[in-house]
């Protein structure tokens, strides 16, 4: 069985390589920054070199392709077998995006770390805290995140697959990441208290638990090989993923206040 489960897991590491689109991440980035302390804004500047979150979020996707970062790539989602829970899920030391995110906040939080490190460990943080909250990086081991064509998008005549479609294709729009970050950026103080004390786990779980919406094609689907997503389906799923991306950046925001108190 372990070795069924290590030759699935090899197999399916290029299938899953995809990641939110740059746009949804430099959103995520804009609420974070929107959302840091003084001294959090001050020593991600330092840090940083004067860059800003948003410019950076997309760094770890884009040295995916390089063969000295080619073992990456497994950090920017998890796969957790059907009918397991993420509390059920063993953390695959060096490869996957919950031992990812601990390891590379670990760093950030390290003074000790030359600050070259401690860059490169933000860098992946920003990026990575994106990755978790879209709901397809914590797939089903048997589907590969959804990365099949086998999905159909409103009026588009090409077949796509369902990862794609919550990679980007229902928060497409002509706003730029700061307008659209102004449009989505409103929650309570509860809701963010709230928000902040979660875990990695948690967010984990949460997107394991939105698997719910993501594949309720409804009643013309039931059955057919290709689906068809359409208005409904994106009028039912885009505030989810908006809702992803706020509190994805509200967490990040929360996380860098406490690393750099
Ligand atoms: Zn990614």
């Amino acid at each position: 069985m372990y070795r069924v489960i290590v030759f699935i897991y090899f197999s399916l590491i290029s299938a899953t390589s995809y990641s939110w689109w740059e746009k949804e991440h430099q959103i995520v980035a804009v609420i974070a920054e929107e959302n840091l302390s003084l001294e959090a804004k001050q020593q991600v500047n330092k840090l940083l070199k004067g860059r800003k979150l948003s410019d950076i979020a997309n760094w770890a996707d884009t040295i995916k392709s390089q063969s000295k970062w080619s073992h990456s790539k497994r950090w920017h989602y998890m796969n957790v077998e059907q009918g397991e829970t993420v509390s059920d899920y063993e953390v695959l030391v060096g490869g996957d995006i919950l031992w990812a995110l601990e390891y590379f906040y670990g760093q950030l939080n390290d003074q000790d770390k030359p600050l070259d490190q401690r860059r490169e460990a933000l860098m992946f943080f920003v990026h990575l805290v994106g990755d978790i909250h879209q709901p397809l990086h914590v797939g089903k081991a048997s589907d590969a995140g959804d990365n099949r064509e086998s999905v159909k998008w409103k009026d588009d005549s090409r077949l796509l697959n369902l990862h794609k479609v919550w990679d980007g294709l229902l928060t497409r729009s002509s706003l730029s990441p700061q307008q659209y970050a102004k449009k989505i950026n409103y929650s309570s103080f509860k809701e963010r208290a709230i928000w902040g004390q979660a875990s990695f786990e948690d967010w984990a779980q949460e997107s394991l638990e939105l698997h719910k919406n993501v594949y309720k094609f409804g009643v013309k689907n039931k059955g057919k090989k290709i689906i068809k997503l359409d208005d409904t389906y994106q009028t039912q799923n885009r505030p989810i993923a908006e809702k992803r991306i706020l509190q994805a950046g509200i967490r990040m925001a929360h996380y860098l206040n406490s690393a750099f108190q």
